[in-house]
């Protein structure tokens, strides 16, 4: 996960069912485009960003799927290992929302509460036929711990909000479980001396400085 001081790698995995637009989303994101028809995917693909959230360094992967959205047709060997998650539905389309409750339910059995997920609501641009409210899923998505952000790829509308917020939680998960790992090995074979010359050391990066990013 951690990859030299000040740098970080994360794998994200877009979930959701056909058409909701994931494909359209990490266009967007990664290349600034947009196409009017269904892309489709021929095998998992995954996308890299580079981004610089306050001075650290985070290499993202984001991992589409090949048209194998449907849920369980997805083995966990694509989602194993990942340390985000977005969850998307169309606005428009009320079952597409139902459906990310099965993805929840499913990355919390495999990957636990480490894992960052993010519910997202795509094609607000379509607010006319819009049949998920916005208050519904952020009700929802905040029972299960997650953030719930609403975009359009076809606008390019928190997007890129929605990634650079994935990023820090994952950044401060990252931070906690070096913490926590560093903690353990000291209380195994250090004695007290030497662990207070470690806790006199600089500590890692943290992601919680006030300043914005830049996203490259
Ligand atoms: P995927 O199957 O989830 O990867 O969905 P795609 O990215 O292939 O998009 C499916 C269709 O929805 C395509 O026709 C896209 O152009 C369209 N689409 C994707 N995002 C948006 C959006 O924000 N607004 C609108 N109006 N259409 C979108
Ligand atoms: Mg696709």
């Amino acid at each position: 996960m951690a990859a030299g001081h000040g740098s970080y790698s994360f794998k994200v995995v877009m979930l959701g069912e056909g058409c909701v637009g994931k494909t359209s989303v990490i266009l967007r994101y990664c290349e600034n485009k947009f196409y009017s028809k269904h892309i489709t995917t021929l095998q998992a693909s995954f996308f890299t960003k580079k981004l610089n959230i306050s001075g650290t360094r985070v290499n993202l992967s984001i991992w589409d799927t090949a048209g194998q959205e449907r849920f369980h047709a997805l083995g966990p060997i694509y989602y194993r290992e990942s340390n985000g998650a977005v969850l998307l539905y169309d606005i428009t389309d009320e079952d597409s929302f139902q459906k990310i409750k099965l993805w929840v339910k499913e990355l919390r059995r495999i990957l636990g509460n480490e894992v960052c997920l993010c519910i997202v609501g795509n094609k607000t641009d379509l607010d006319k036929d819009r049949n998920v409210s916005a208050e519904e899923a952020e009700r929802y998505a905040e029972t299960v711990g997650a953030q719930h952000f609403q975009t359009s790829a076809k606008l390019n509308t928190g997007i890129s909000e929605l990634f650079l917020s994935l990023c820090r939680r994952m950044m401060d998960v990252a931070v906690a479980d070096e913490r926590s790992r560093t903690d353990s090995s000291l209380h195994k074979g250090q004695s007290r001396r030497t662990l207070n010359i470690v806790d006199a050391e600089p500590g890692e990066p943290t992601a919680t400085s006030s300043s914005c990013c830049s996203s490259g």
